[in-house]
């Protein structure tokens, strides 16, 4: 399929299949690579970012259908803002790189 007959396909779906839609074919594109002693898992999530004005800082949120949402049995729990460009963070792990600019962050 042509992409842009993809995306025109998309376009017609709603909110909520969008994300659904998305957040099932992310799901199936899970990877896993080897770490030091375990393995650490890797997949592309759906996340909404919203700011007020250009060059604020952004709001970001990973978003997915009806709260089913799972990060091998962790919670996304973790809050904090990016050192780098100050845009508000939300991960289920303490350690993250910042979608925005990249850089790396401690949470809390
Ligand atoms: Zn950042």
């Amino acid at each position: 399929m042509e992409y842009e007959a993809l995306i025109r396909e998309l376009e017609k779906l709603d909110r909520a299949d969008m994300v659904e839609v998305f957040y099932r074919a992310f799901g199936a594109m899970e990877t896993r690579y080897p770490d030091r002693r375990n393995f650490v898992y890797r997949k592309l999530v759906v996340a909404e970012v919203s700011w007020e004005d250009e060059g604020t800082s952004a709001d970001i949120n990973i978003v997915c259908p009806s709260g089913s949402f799972s990060l091998g049995g962790g919670s996304i729990s973790e809050v904090g803002k990016c050192d780098g460009c100050g845009s508000n963070l939300c991960s289920a792990f303490k350690r993250v790189n910042c979608p925005v600019c990249l850089s790396v962050n401690g949470l809390s």
